[in-house]
C-alpha cells in the first residue's frame, strides 16, 4: 500500500530534474510533482565548482538552478538529504529515505553520475580530493589554503580546470595525465597540445604519460608515485579520473542498464512510464546513429525538458546536439558542439596563434563535432550543418576562410 501518489515523481537533485520540473509546469501540467533528491541542497548547477566557487568567486546560491522560493511558488515539493531507496516499476512505487512509499503516475530517472575512485596504495591519507558536490569544493578550497604545491590526477577539463583555478589562487600546480597531451582524447592532439601550451605558459606543471601508482605520506599525502617511477611532492591532491553513471537504482528495479540506464530515442527507460536524462541516461541516438551518453550541463538541461514532454504524453526523438562548455580561468573559453568518436579530417577557422579559432571535425565529409576557442559565433552555423547531416562538399572554403560569412552553410 502506497502512503500517498504523485503525478510525477523526479528521481535526483541535479539540473535534469531541475529543468524538467519547470518544463512540467511550463507546459501547463497542473499534476503534483515530488522532486527527491540526496543532497542537502536544492538542484545546483556543478560547473562552478571547478571554477569561481572554488576560487571563491561566486557563492552557492548563485549556483542554484532555480532559486529556493520558486518550488513553493510553482508547488513543486522538494525534498532535499532524500535518497530514492528503491523502485517497483510494475507497481509504479518508490521508497523514500525514511520508509514513505510513494505511488507514481510518470517518473524520471535523473541520479546524475558518481566519480571514479583510484585504487592505490595511500588512496585513504589525507588531502585527496575528489570534486562533485559543493562540500568537495568547500574542503579542496579550506585544504589547500597555505598549500604550496598541488597535484591534479587527471588532464581531462576537471582535472584542467582545477590546475587553473589553483594557479590563479596563487598555488604551484602539477597536472599527472596519463596520455602524453592533455585533453586530446576529445579534442584530438593538435588542440590538446594548445590547452596544455596555454597551461604550461601560466605556470601549470605536466608529468605527461604518467600513471598514478601510489600516495605516500605519514596519515596525510606527501608524495605522488607514479608507474614510471616520479616522486612528486606537494601538500594536496585533486583526482579528476573521469565519472561514471549512477545506475543503481535502476538496475536494482530491474530496469535495463549498462553503461547508463538505457533508453530509446525519445529518453523511454525499458519500464513503461519511467524516463531517463542527463548523465546516468544512454539513450539511442537518431543524430548521432548509435547509442550515446554525455555528462554535459546543457544535454542534463535539454534532456530533462525534453522527458517532461514524454511525461505528459508527447514523447518525441530527443535530437539536441549536444553542447559542452569549459573556462580555463578567464584565460580561454571553450565551447564543444557534436560528439564525435572519430573523425579523418579537421578544419581550421581563425588564428590558433591569437588563441581565437574554431576547429571542424568530419567523419566521411559529414561535420561531425565543432570546437571553439573565443569564436562562438561559428558555433550556430556548425550546429545546423551538423543538425542536417549534410555532406560538407565545397562548403570547406568558406569554413577555412575566417572572413567568409558562415550564414548561408545550410
Ligand atoms: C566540478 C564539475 C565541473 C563541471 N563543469 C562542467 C562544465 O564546465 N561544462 C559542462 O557542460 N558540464 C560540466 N560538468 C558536468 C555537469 O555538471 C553534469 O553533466 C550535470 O551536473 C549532470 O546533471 P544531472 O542532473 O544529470 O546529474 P547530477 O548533477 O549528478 O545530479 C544527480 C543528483 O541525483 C542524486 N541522486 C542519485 N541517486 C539518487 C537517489 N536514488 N535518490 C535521490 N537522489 C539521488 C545525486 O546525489 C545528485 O545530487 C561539471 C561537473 C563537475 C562535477
Amino acid at each position: 500500500m502506497a502512503d500517498r501518489e504523485v503525478d510525477h515523481l523526479l528521481i535526483g537533485g541535479g539540473v535534469a530534474s531541475a529543468y524538467c520540473a519547470s518544463e512540467l509546469r511550463r507546459r501547463g501540467a497542473e499534476g503534483s510533482i515530488l522532486l527527491a533528491g540526496r543532497e542537502p541542497e536544492p538542484p545546483y548547477d556543478r560547473p562552478p565548482l571547478s571554477k569561481e566557487y572554488l576560487r571563491g568567486a561566486a557563492s552557492r546560491e548563485d549556483g542554484f538552478v532555480h532559486p529556493r522560493g520558486w518550488y513553493e511558488e510553482n508547488e513543486v515539493e522538494l525534498l532535499t538529504g532524500t535518497s530514492v531507496v528503491s523502485l517497483d516499476p510494475g507497481e509504479r512505487t518508490a521508497k523514500l529515505q525514511g520508509g514513505e512509499q510513494v505511488r507514481f503516475g510518470t517518473a524520471l530517472l535523473a541520479t546524475g553520475a558518481m566519480v571514479n575512485i583510484l585504487r592505490v596504495d595511500g588512496a585513504q591519507l589525507d588531502g585527496i580530493h575528489y570534486l562533485r558536490a559543493f562540500g568537495n569544493a568547500d574542503s579542496i578550497r579550506d585544504d589547500t589554503a597555505d598549500a604550496e604545491h598541488v597535484v591534479c590526477v587527471g588532464g581531462g577539463y576537471i582535472g584542467a580546470e582545477v590546475a587553473a583555478s589553483m594557479i590563479e589562487m596563487g598555488r604551484r600546480c602539477t597536472i599527472v595525465e596519463i596520455e602524453p597531451v592533455i585533453l586530446s582524447r576529445v579534442f584530438g592532439a593538435e588542440v590538446g597540445a594548445g590547452f596544455q601550451r596555454l597551461l604550461r605558459d601560466r605556470g601549470v606543471e605536466f608529468a605527461s604519460g604518467e600513471t598514478v601508482a601510489a600516495f605516500e605520506g605519514d596519515e596525510r599525502v606527501g608524495t605522488v608515485l607514479t608507474e614510471s617511477g616520479l616522486a612528486i611532492d606537494c601538500d594536496a591532491v585533486v583526482v579528476g579520473a573521469g565519472v561514471r553513471p549512477d545506475t543503481m537504482l535502476a538496475g536494482r528495479a530491474g530496469i535495463e542498464v549498462d553503461d547508463g540506464i538505457l533508453c530509446d530515442a525519445a529518453l523511454r527507460s525499458s519500464a513503461p512510464g519511467i524516463f531517463a536524462a542527463g548523465d546516468c541516461c544512454s539513450y539511442e541516438s537518431e543524430l548521432h546513429g548509435r547509442r550515446v551518453r554525455f555528462e554535459h550541463w546543457d544535454v542534463a538541461l535539454h534532456q530533462g525538458r525534453h522527458a517532461a514532454r514524454g511525461m505528459l504524453g508527447e514523447p518525441a526523438p530527443y535530437r539536441v546536439v549536444p553542447y559542452f562548455f569549459s573556462d580555463l580561468s578567464d584565460w580561454a573559453s571553450v565551447e564543444y558542439l557534436g560528439g564525435a568518436a572519430e573523425w579523418d579530417e579537421v578544419l581550421w577557422r581563425g588564428d590558433r596563434d591569437a588563441g581565437s579559432y574554431s576547429a571542424w571535425y568530419l567523419a566521411s565529409d559529414r561535420l561531425v563535432a565543432a570546437l571553439s576557442v573565443g569564436r562562438s559565433e561559428d558555433l550556430l552555423p556548425a550546429r545546423r550543418l551538423i543538425e542536417s547531416g549534410e555532406p560538407v562538399g565545397d562548403r570547406r572554403a568558406a569554413i577555412a576562410d575566417p572572413d567568409a560569412a558562415l550564414d548561408p552553410l545550410v
